[in-house]
């Protein structure tokens, strides 16, 4: 509860600013560009996302803000997940790499032909999931950093003491260094061209175009079982040349872990294997766009299916959840 009810309403506008906090500077390799950022696509717009698009926009799970705006202090409304019609042009972007930088490190696979065996081609989808998902942490840390710094100007919290706001920013910006470090590796990987340092297994699977994804993750079951977690999964999904790339990915290190999560995906066939896919990327990958002419097909049943699914594994590992629903080819 707020000492001062005003002081609600300035943190709202507060939490709204935020939402502007974008990380700052270019995250290519050598850390020394000083180039203004642009808006990075992390699934191509030219070549994939306009294959799912109509109309020029695609679908994606967000979350619905506006629960921040109809808060009252004595109704508070938390966030929840809604399907949002976004443009090509704003889908699936992060702002982290300045015009040169994004343009000459992704050339390869922006203008060749992709090909899974080709394994500068792997290490370039991989390491553009990579930034994104960096550059998503810097901006979730730098806004519950915010949020807290606004609290504690207001003096509704004080600074010299631990507070649940201080402590969840804290572990944000704990979680986005981790993912820096993290980046690092790939740094270093990519100025000594060592793109045979990562391990990868894909399918390439008959179908239309229906959705594509571009995630790094730690599996929440794999999260939950040890203290400490550094293994990062990477999957990128989507369709090319009239097929469904299915591309994992990881630091060779991790390459068991990845066998071990995948292992049932590559064992089934057909409808069972695109299920278990299905399952994958609604518990893992926030950064999913759905093809407008598909999701129309959709029942409601399988619409409120899919969006509890995803909103509910954000905090809990439902891997055993079964409902047909769940398919998304
Ligand atoms: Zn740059």
């Amino acid at each position: 509860m707020y000492k001062d009810p005003k002081n609600f309403n300035k943190m709202k506008g507060a939490m709204f600013n935020s939402f502007l906090v974008e990380s700052t500077k270019c995250l290519e390799p050598t850390e020394t560009c000083t180039e203004e950022l642009i808006d990075s696509h992390s699934i191509q717009d030219s070549r994939i996302l306009e294959v799912l698009a109509e109309d020029n926009h695609v679908i994606r799970i967000t979350f619905d803000k506006s629960c921040i705006s109809k808060s009252t202090q004595d109704n508070p409304i938390m966030p929840y997940c809604k399907y949002d019609s976004i443009s090509v042009h704003k889908a699936s972007v992060f702002k982290g790499l300045c015009n040169k930088h994004d343009t000459e490190i992704f050339r390869p696979i922006d203008v060749e032909v992709l090909n899974m065996d080709n394994k500068e081609h792997v290490f370039l989808l991989t390491y553009r999931s990579v930034m994104k998902e960096l550059s998503t942490k810097i901006k979730v840390a730098g806004m519950a950093q915010s949020t807290y710094l606004s609290k504690k100007n207001l003096g509704e919290i004080s600074g010299d003491v631990p507070t649940i706001e201080g402590i969840y920013a804290v572990q944000l910006y704990a979680s986005a260094y981790e993912m820096y470090e993290y980046k690092k590796l790939f740094d270093e990987k990519y100025l000594s061209k060592d793109f045979a340092s990562l391990y990868n297994k894909y399918l390439i699977l008959d179908g239309n175009p229906t959705f594509a994804t571009s995630a790094v993750f730690t599996p929440m079951e794999m999260a939950l079982k040890k203290e400490e977690v550094d293994e990062k999964l990477c999957v990128n999904i989507f369709p090319y040349q009239g097929k469904v790339f299915v591309l994992f990915s990881c630091l060779n290190e991790d390459a068991v872990y990845l066998d071990k999560y995948v292992d049932e995906i590559f064992e089934a066939t057909d409808y069972y294997q695109k299920y278990l896919i299905s399952k994958l990327v609604l518990r893992n990958c926030e950064n999913t766009v759905f093809a407008p002419r598909y999701f129309k097909q959709w029942t409601q049943s399988k619409k409120d299916t899919i969006l509890k699914f995803f909103h509910d594994t954000l905090y809990g590992d439902y891997a055993d959840y079964e409902n047909a629903d769940l398919y998304i080819f």
